[in-house]
């Protein structure tokens, strides 16, 4: 079984940045504070160090395990869309050195 909140790879190190798009409506409307938008118009969810300077988190994302996304509800498509044990989810697992073969953490 998959336990996120002992995870949170996909939205640490593993991944650089969350966009949010058009149809992020929920984000967009109700989560601005947390979207920054760059020069060309790519907007994303903002982004902080890690403790080992090595990278950088969701800034929406609390705790060092158990972690705890603050917008959960309001999260972009990206997130959602993000199913814990699909390729997506194994791929950051492998990325930080996580068990990436069943669903043990
Ligand atoms: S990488 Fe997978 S297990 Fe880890 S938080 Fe993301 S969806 Fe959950
Ligand atoms: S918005 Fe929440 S679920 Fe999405 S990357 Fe940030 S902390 Fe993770």
């Amino acid at each position: 079984m998959w336990d996120c909140t002992a995870c949170a790879a996909c939205c640490r190190e593993a991944f650089d940045t969350v966009p949010v798009e058009d149809d992020d409506r929920v984000t967009l409307a109700r989560r601005a504070d947390w979207i920054e938008t760059d020069a060309d118009g790519w907007r994303h969810l903002r982004r902080v160090p890690v403790a080992s300077g090595c990278g950088t988190r969701c800034a929406a994302l609390e705790g060092d395990g158990p972690f705890h996304c603050v917008i959960y509800e309001d999260r972009p498509s990206a997130c959602s869309g993000l199913d814990a044990g699909s390729e997506a989810c194994l791929f950051a697992r492998r990325r930080l050195g996580l068990d990436h073969s069943s669903g043990a953490v």
